[in-house]
């Protein structure tokens, strides 16, 4: 055979090998991001995939949602089947046992409550409830302040969640008050995508980003580049205040007052509650970004911060290492740790 012919021969099977590769989606295709997205935990969560063959990113992202499902089933507590609702439906003075993924969590949130003194809380669901945010007909009026101020009476604090863990590890729980019930609305999320992008990777995925609702941990890159986030200006819908470039493993976590709000007389009643005064909390924020390793606590840690305010929650910041936050006020004014990665991209708008 002459040269020329085995060379032609060669090529013509490296170019059929590599048709036939791409055409069975058995090596990626340069650049391409697969998407899709779902509305899961009353929100629209999507996952990109980078840098892997559709099929294998098209398998991994639905196992991805399915995981996404399951916790919903496990965690919250608008649903009546939920592990967390039949906890809530027991009498109070009960122990139940429970799983050691919800006693994982409750003990993790459990300590956060104590860090913040309270402020943040997976007690409040009976308050939760009252104001009406996770419903999707808001009453667009706060409760009654006679209802609010008979909750308050009963003391439902956090330490009324008592959680026990026996010797072989099973973990039980008690509420042991009235007014008490589990909401696990901000950390739900936050596990929910540290539990996704686990799927992905157990899946051979490296390179993804799961969001849901802004809310979002990234894993690798999109090749070169990172995974780009712009992040909502509070007063302006449509508009983005900064731009965050994320690679690696880091996710971005955001508690605001413009996510479930209503205003009446010029007030903005919004879904971060204080604990204390069983009203939206008013620390002169309107939001906090956290960015850290874990989604789950950094989604919690975003809303103690917005519960406490600047001062009290950057001290409670320093308790989480690798924790950074970018805190905007309600007139616009950004205050960021050192190390939290976003190019400002321009003074807020003034309300
Ligand atoms: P996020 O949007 O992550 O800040 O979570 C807000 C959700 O957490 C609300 O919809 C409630 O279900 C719940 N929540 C509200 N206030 C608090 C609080 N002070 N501590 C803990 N969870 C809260
Ligand atoms: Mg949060």
């Amino acid at each position: 055979m002459n040269r020329n012919r085995l060379s032609i021969i060669v090529t013509s099977g490296i170019a059929l090998f590599l048709a036939t590769a791409l055409w069975l989606d058995l090596i990626p295709r340069a650049h391409t991001v697969y998407s899709d997205t779902r509305l899961l935990m009353g929100t629209l969560v999507s996952i990109s995939v980078w840098g892997h063959p559709k099929g294998k990113a098209e398998t991994a992202m639905q196992k991805a949602f399915a995981e996404f499902a399951r916790l919903e089933e496990v965690l919250s507590w608008q649903r009546p089947t939920s592990e967390v609702s039949q906890v809530n439906q027991v009498s109070r003075e009960t122990w139940v046992s429970i799983s050691t993924e919800l006693g994982t969590l409750l003990q993790r949130g459990l300590l956060l409550g104590q860090r913040s003194e309270g402020a943040f809380s997976m007690a409040l669901q009976p308050l939760t409830q009252l104001w009406g945010f996770s419903s999707e007909h808001q009453d667009e009026k706060p409760p009654a302040k006679e209802k609010l101020d008979r909750w308050l009476r009963l003391y439902p604090t956090v330490d009324a969640i008592r959680l026990m863990q026996k010797e072989d590890k099973s973990f039980h729980v008690q509420l042991a008050n009235s007014a008490v019930g589990l909401d696990l609305g901000a950390l739900g999320k936050g596990y929910a995508i540290d539990q996704a992008i686990s799927v992905l990777r157990k899946e051979g995925i490296a390179n993804a980003i799961v969001d849901a609702g802004g809310d979002l941990r990234v894993i690798g890159s999109k090749g070169s580049n990172p995974w780009r986030i712009g992040l909502q200006n509070p007063r302006q819908k449509d508009q983005i205040i900064s731009m965050s470039q994320l690679r690696g493993d880091i996710a971005m976590m955001t508690s605001g007052d413009y996510e479930r709000f209503f205003l009446l007389e010029n007030i903005r009643y919004h879904h971060i509650l204080d604990p204390k005064t069983a009203e939206p909390a008013r620390t002169g924020l309107s939001s906090v970004s956290v960015q850290g390793k874990n989604a789950a606590e950094i989604n919690g840690l975003s809303t103690a911060i917005f519960v406490l305010g600047v001062e009290k929650g950057l001290r409670l910041l320093k308790q989480y290492p690798g924790s950074e936050a970018l805190l905007i006020s309600e007139k616009g004014e950004p205050t960021r740790t050192p190390a939290f990665i976003a190019d400002w991209l321009q003074e807020p708008i003034k309300q």
